[in-house]
């Protein structure tokens, strides 16, 4: 290696290391081979500045050319170090100038003017020169820095001009796809990593074009042919003058945090699935519009279909109970025509005949302006259904037992009842064959005789129809009915437990009530309960009259209202909040099960029970029932009161 090369070799490396390390007394390796090399400088320096000076003078240069043979030493010079080194050369080349090369000879002494203002000339340029070396050189190495830096980040970079052709491509991109920079540069980017764009490429340029910058995914193809998924940010680089000349594509690696979403997002799905399944709820959307509609996997489960088909509306109406398909299509119809929201229940009638029940729930969500799409849920309520319809036959046969109890309770009182018309039917049947034991029967006696037997018979008859319809376990039917009517059949049931606890009972019964929907046995359920609550309520009660009152009418709000009134113990205040708690007695043989179950009769009907009471003196429980119609004229003034019991002996 010859000298300068070797030089210009040391120059290299030396000028990698930072130059504050040189000073550093920890880094003496760097600092001794530093000093060499500006030894092997300086030495090389003065021997170039000695042997140009040497052969200037010799050839008898004159002051100028030997200035410029000194300038070019001194360039070389700054091309290999620091602008210290420049300058001293330029102040020794100065003195060299002044001592060999102008008059007086041998001597710094400049004598002439022009010598002087040339050896200023000369220095000047000397430092301006060296300076300029030394900025050409700083910019180099700033640049040089930058693309290192850019080499060591971790995001891949690539610089391609507006043809797509790669003018630079750094280490990370190196790392990322797999191309050698030398092999990347020269390459149409799009065709090297076969890009997948978002969007057309078009649109993504016009975009860069007007905003200067564009963001998005792009899907790239490594050397290896694997597919790779970044997220890219291009951004237009412009030549002075402004046009755009080039684009500097960043793209970071995203394919794991891709694929990460996509587990997660998957995982999400199935959890959503098994906890739809869980529950019973599957999930839709549906465009009334167009009529297209998606089904979750437990709707299709629910629905009976396979996955594989496309669900619409005409497939669910096929799964529809007939009894339903009126009331489906009224919501289909609403919700096309507008509706915001819905919320129904109806039956859906399976292959093999079962039956199940949904509810749904949905409402209009509008992701894109003017485009309505229902978001809803289908609950399969089949087992709540079939629970509650447990339930409400076990209340039904519960209500049926505590009517039969109270059946035994009163037997006395029928057995009473039953015994009266079947002694008229023996009184007259024997009046009857004493008339016709008469010479001449009298005929017309006999005809009052069976006329009164049928009536009586009858009277009989209905009492045992009355006993047998609140013992029977029909379910409960609702029919027109009279209230006054009820009430007057229950009466006639109590009036010996009436009399039998020295009890008065007056009825006080609103004229033309309208008819309410119900079922008649358990309204005389709730009638007889409170009846016998109020009578065994006034047990106790001596020195004052035991009155009961049974009233009818129609309240403000035109619903119909029965009052059971008595003159009893009242209500304890500290019992009043728990009398139709189910099981809640106060009686030593009580169940506690009638006035819970006269409550649930009420709802039923949609009415309520509530209670009034003076402790004390006596209580007056309340059933209010919806009227099937409005308030006719006549409801209001008109009653008939009855005293059925003369008041009681005490
Ligand atoms: P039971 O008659 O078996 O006790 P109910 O549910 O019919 O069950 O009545 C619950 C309780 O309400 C009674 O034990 C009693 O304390 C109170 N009660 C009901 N009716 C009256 C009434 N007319 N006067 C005073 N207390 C009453």
């Amino acid at each position: 290696m010859n000298f300068f090369a070797e030089l210009v070799e040391q120059s290299e490396r030396l000028r990698c290391l930072p130059k504050r390390r040189l000073f550093r007394s920890d880094t003496s390796v760097d600092q001794i081979a530093r000093l060499r090399y500006l030894a092997w400088l300086w030495l090389a320096g003065g021997f170039a500045m000695a042997t140009a000076t040497g052969v200037c003078f010799h050839l008898q240069a004159r002051l100028g050319t030997t200035g410029f043979v000194y300038l070019i030493v001194i360039v070389l010079l700054s091309l290999m170090d620091s602008f210290i080194t420049s300058a001293v050369f330029s102040i020794t080349a100065v003195g060299c100038l002044a001592f060999f090369f102008t008059q007086p000879i041998f001597g710094f002494r400049v004598a002439e003017l022009r010598d002087v203002a040339a050896l200023i000339a000369f220095l000047t340029t000397s430092l301006a020169i060296t300076t300029l070396v030394r900025r050409v050189r700083w910019l180099g190495k700033a640049a040089r820095e930058q693309a290192r830096l850019l080499d060591l980040s971790h995001d891949s970079f690539f610089v391609r001009d507006m043809n797509a052709v790669i003018t630079y491509w750094n280490r990370g991109a190196e790392e990322l796809y797999g191309w050698e920079k030398g092999e990347a540069l020269g390459r149409t980017s799009h065709q090297l990593l076969q890009t997948r764009f978002p969007v057309s490429i078009d649109d993504i340029m016009n975009t860069l074009l007007k905003m200067g910058r564009w963001e998005g995914e792009l899907v790239h193809a490594k050397r290896d042919g694997s597919q790779v998924v970044v997220a890219s940010r291009w951004s237009l680089q412009h030549s002075a003058n402004g046009h755009p000349i080039s684009v500097l594509e960043t793209n970071n690696d995203i394919t794991l945090r891709k694929r990460a979403e996509d587990a997660l997002r998957r995982s999400q799905a199935a959890y959503l699935a098994e906890a739809q399944q869980l529950s019973l709820t599957g999930s839709f959307g549906w465009n009334p519009a167009s009529g297209e509609i998606f089904w979750s996997e437990q709707s299709f489960r629910i629905f009976g279909y396979d996955p594989d088909i496309i669900p619409t509306v005409e497939l669910t109406l096929e799964r529809v109970h007939p009894d339903d398909v009126a009331l489906f299509r009224q919501v289909i119809d609403k919700a096309t025509s507008g509706e915001q929201q819905f919320d129904c229940e109806y039956r859906l009638l399976m292959p093999d005949s079962s039956v199940k029940h949904l509810h749904v729930v949905a409402h209009v969500v509008t992701d894109e302006p003017g485009k309505r799409r229902f978001v809803g849920a289908i609950m399969d309520v089949t087992a709540t259904k079939l629970a509650a319809q447990k339930l409400h036959e076990a209340q039904t046969e519960l209500a049926r037992v505590t009517r039969v109890t109270t059946l035994g309770e009163l037997s006395a009182s029928i057995a009473h009842e039953v015994s009266q018309p079947l002694a008229a039917i023996v009184t007259n049947g024997e009046a009857c064959l004493r008339w016709l034991g008469h010479p001449s029967p009298e005929l017309a006696e006999v005809q009052s005789c069976i006329t009164r037997m049928i009536g009586e018979g009858r009277r009989a008859s209905k009492i045992v129809h009355h006993i047998r319809t609140l013992a029977k376990k029909d379910s409960p039917q609702k029919t027109l009915l009279d209230l006054n009517d009820v009430i007057n059949d229950v009466v006639c049931l109590t009036q010996r437990e009436v009399f039998n606890h020295k009890v008065s009972l007056c009825l006080k019964l609103a004229y033309g009530l309208p008819p309410l929907l119900g079922d008649r046995v358990q309204l005389q359920q709730v009638i007889i309960n409170l009846m016998m609550n109020g009578i065994q309520s006034m047990d106790g009660i001596h020195g004052r009259p035991r009155e009961l009152l049974i009233e009818s009418r129609m309240d403000e709000d035109g619903n119909l209202v029965v009052a059971v009134q008595d003159s009893g113990s009242g209500i304890d205040p500290e019992n009043a909040e728990r009398l139709f708690d189910a099981f809640f007695t106060t009686k030593p043989n009580g169940l506690g099960m009638g006035l819970s179950i006269c409550q649930s009769i009420a709802e039923a009907h949609g009415g309520r029970m509530w209670v009034s009471s003076k402790p004390g003196h006596g209580a007056t429980f309340q059933l209010g029932l919806p009227a099937i119609i409005g308030r006719p004229d006549n409801a209001r003034g008109q009653i008939d009161f009855r005293e059925l019991t003369k008041r009681a002996p005490q």
